[in-house]
């Protein structure tokens, strides 16, 4: 069975999918081609909800719930830094999938599942979308592909046994669910507020090992398969003005805005 230990209890291999984005502190650019956004020479990190999602899986862990993190990242070499620095924070061993296409949600997914089939894992922690293209599409197509169940947007989740219980942040307030194993479970703001790897621990992940791997040796093209036709900026916010009485403020929410 998979995931069975030799004594008998079952071993939570946990996956954490971490993605290298532009760091939430920079201030975007558009490219002047209107191509994409600026990305050379800007401060690069991990996608902030894969953050939440490797301290999750790294407290999991800690409460002996989880026997195993494996942080994966796929893109340019560089990402080989962001599964690093999830080393740093508690992730056991990495595998970047190396490549210099600009990758999407569903050639992200399919080399997920590749990964997933061989590494037989009882939970994927990923986040709910990366602040980058905030596509919120990948997990999804994961849970799609590998036919396993789904908490998405999660505040809360708990494990027992073969079931996670998951509470969700929806639009109407939350809502729990209760998922059986193995699933793919997608980490929302509130869940936790990650740690920072301190100095030994980063000391300590340099001889954590990263595995190596090419989109092909898991079988996967990941060419694009959906067109970008323009990246512009939002309009500039225009100034505002100040009323001096509640009788003025009442006319221009009349005839100007024409609110009331
Ligand atoms: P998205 O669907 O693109 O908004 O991304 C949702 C989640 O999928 C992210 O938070 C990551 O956990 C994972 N993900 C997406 N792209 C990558 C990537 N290139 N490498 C690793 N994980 C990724």
């Amino acid at each position: 069975m998979p995931g069975q230990q030799g004594n008998g209890t079952l071993a939570m291999k946990i996956l954490v999918p971490v993605k290298r984005v532009v760091d939430y502190n920079v201030k975007v650019r558009v490219k002047s081609d209107g191509t994409g956004i600026e990305t050379a020479g800007v401060k690069m990190s991990m996608n902030p909800f894969d953050e939440i999602a490797i301290e999750e899986a790294v407290r999991l862990k800690e409460k002996g719930v989880a026997t195993e993190i494996v942080a994966i990242s796929m893109g340019v070499p560089q990402c080989a830094e962001t599964i690093r620095t999830a080393l740093a924070m508690g992730a056991d061993r990495g595998i970047l999938v190396e490549t210099d296409v600009a990758l999407q949600p569903l050639a992200v997914a399919k080399m997920l599942a590749a990964i997933a089939r061989k590494e037989e894992p009882r939970l994927i922690l990923m986040g709910k979308q990366a602040i980058d293209d905030d596509m919120n599409a990948t997990g999804q197509m994961l849970a799609a592909l590998l036919g396993w169940s789904q908490g998405t947007f999660a505040s809360k989740i708990t494990i027992e046994g073969d079931t996670a219980t998951v509470v969700r942040e929806v639009d109407g307030g939350l809502e729990t669910v209760s998922i059986d194993l193995p699933a793919i479970v997608t980490t929302d703001l509130r869940l936790n507020e990650p740690r920072y790897a301190s100095l030994p621990n980063i000391m300590k992940a340099r001889k954590k090992p990263i595995e190596n791997v090419k989109p092909a040796d898991l079988g996967v093209d990941p060419a694009p398969r959906l067109i970008f036709l323009k990246v512009t900026e939002p309009p500039k916010r225009v100034a505002g003005v100040k009323v001096r009485t509640v009788a003025e403020l009442v006319a221009k929410l009349k005839t100007e805005a024409k609110v009331i």
